[in-house]
């Protein structure tokens, strides 16, 4: 192998490394956001909840009660909150979002009952198959979690 080879190679090796960079990185990305910023129990897509903050960094969470205990443990308030339609796991804006408490538990760690829907007739049918109660805006959600009985 001539001088001049070795140093072709070592070029095409050096711009093939730069080329993947941004590939690694959205690789890591994705595999942080597999776990709950709070608790870091992983993540179901359906319970998605994503909170931007004043910087407008994103943080995303196992579902409600994570999210809003990180939110209170911040103590400043969110740029915007998106969460995941349950019936679809398509992301929403938590202020068009309808939520409901119902018996089903979306993590283990977190005890979380809350749960979330883009479609009102979504929202009923799991209340009424789950005995759950329909709350209307985040801040009802709130105050209606429960902490799973161990309020912090
Ligand atoms: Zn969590």
């Amino acid at each position: 192998m001539t001088r001049q080879t070795k140093k072709r190679l070592g070029l095409l090796a050096a711009f093939t490394l730069i080329l993947l960079l941004p590939v690694v990185g959205t690789w890591a990305r994705l595999g942080r956001e597999k776990c709950c910023a709070f608790d870091g129990e992983k993540i179901l897509p359906i319970y998605r909840v994503r909170v931007v903050d004043e910087g407008g960094a994103s943080h995303v969470f196992c579902g409600f009660t994570c999210a809003e205990k990180w939110i209170t443990a911040q103590g400043t308030e969110p740029t915007i909150i998106f969460v995941a339609d349950e019936k679809s796991g398509r992301e929403i804006p938590a202020t068009s979002a309808i939520y409901v408490r119902s018996e089903v538990i979306t993590g283990h760690v977190s005890g979380n009952k809350i749960h979330t829907f883009e479609n009102r007739r979504d929202a009923e049918n799991h209340a009424r198959s789950y005995h759950g109660i329909i709350l209307n805006h985040w801040e009802q959600a709130k105050r209606s979690n429960s902490w799973n009985g161990t309020e912090q």
